[in-house]
């Protein structure tokens, strides 16, 4: 079993993160495996590289260690995606050379208007650019965003903890982007090319990401790759319901060890959210391996009250 965390270094991680980077560690020490992780700074937009060293401060504080990662090297190396663009864009060159993918000379405003009711839903891209392509001499400076054409068909998988799923990707989610328009490839892109070339066989994430598993599934299909076995783990929540952000700095890992909490306390507190142990108790990370279950975590969003913490 290879498994792997693949955080992105916008900010100070914080209990969702480190639920998540449990939950992935103990999937794979459980089972004796290898555990990679891959900083996932591809959006020179949001990454810091002081994040992701701090990340990796925090991840080893709570004791949760990698055989393969950016300071340790390994086989599949670089484990940083901003080191890793020329991967992303030989495959992006193949499915191109396939005829899969146009050009997409869309504005932000042009999608919002062509899907006002939309939400925070995905926006179903219309197929504009693929319909319609902009020909050469009304094609504005701007660089275009890189479009996969889906093809029709059901995309389905069974994931290890959300069961089964079923998306057909061409009306539920439309032609999406490979490259943005900016130069930037898509994470769906990177972290299919990531995955597979790190021949990683489990992936255990957010519940956050399971709508995007098909589009990944897809690409792997596409480019001929063998795809890992999913597990999708219900996220963290306030009182509120609000899923665990950044913006909660009062739950960032340094907040917590600033405020005299152990890592065997977030730890504990977290298998214990997680059903792993019966009562709120300071634990080692590698105390749990034996206990790891994923039959056992809680089915829907588990709620997280700061004070609880500190009931121990
Ligand atoms: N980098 C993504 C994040 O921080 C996770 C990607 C994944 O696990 O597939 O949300």
């Amino acid at each position: 079993m290879r498994g792997r965390f693949a955080p992105s270094p916008t900010g100070e991680i914080h209990l969702g993160n480190v639920w998540t980077a449990l939950l992935a560690w103990l999937q794979v020490r459980s089972a004796g495996g290898t555990m990679v992780l891959r900083i996932e700074d591809l959006d020179p937009d949001r990454s810091r590289p002081a994040y992701a060293d701090k990340l990796m401060a925090d991840m080893k504080w709570l004791g949760l260690d990698w055989d393969e990662g950016p300071d340790v090297g390994g086989r599949y190396g670089p484990y940083s995606q901003n080191e890793r663009r020329a991967l992303y864009q030989v495959a992006l060159d193949r499915l191109a050379a396939a005829g899969l993918v146009y050009p997409c000379y869309c504005t932000r405003a042009e999608l919002a208007a062509s899907a006002p009711h939309a939400g925070d839903q995905e926006r179903l891209y219309p197929g504009t650019c693929r319909h319609s392509p902009v020909p050469a001499d009304r094609r504005s400076a701007r660089r275009p965003a890189l479009r996969l054409a889906v093809p029709d068909g059901e995309i389905a998988f069974t994931d290890l903890h959300a069961g089964y799923v079923c998306q057909e990707l061409a009306r539920e989610v439309g032609d999406f982007v490979v490259r943005r328009s900016d130069g930037v490839h898509a994470y769906q892109l990177a972290v299919v090319i990531d995955d597979a070339a790190m021949e990683i066989t489990h992936v255990l994430r957010g519940h956050d990401l399971l709508g995007s598993t098909p589009r990944q599934l897809l690409l792997y299909r596409l480019l001929g790759c063998q795809a890992p076995v999913f597990t999708h783990v219900p996220l963290l929540v306030d009182a509120e319901g609000y899923r665990l952000s950044k913006r909660q700095q009062a739950l960032s890992v340094a907040a917590l060890r600033a405020h005299g909490i152990t890592p065997e306390t977030i730890i504990g507190y977290l298998a214990w959210k997680a059903n792993l142990i019966d009562i709120f108790q300071p634990v080692k990370a590698a105390e749990l391996t034996g206990c790891f279950d994923i039959a056992k975590l809680p089915g829907e969003a588990v709620i997280v009250e700061s004070y609880e913490l500190w009931q121990v």
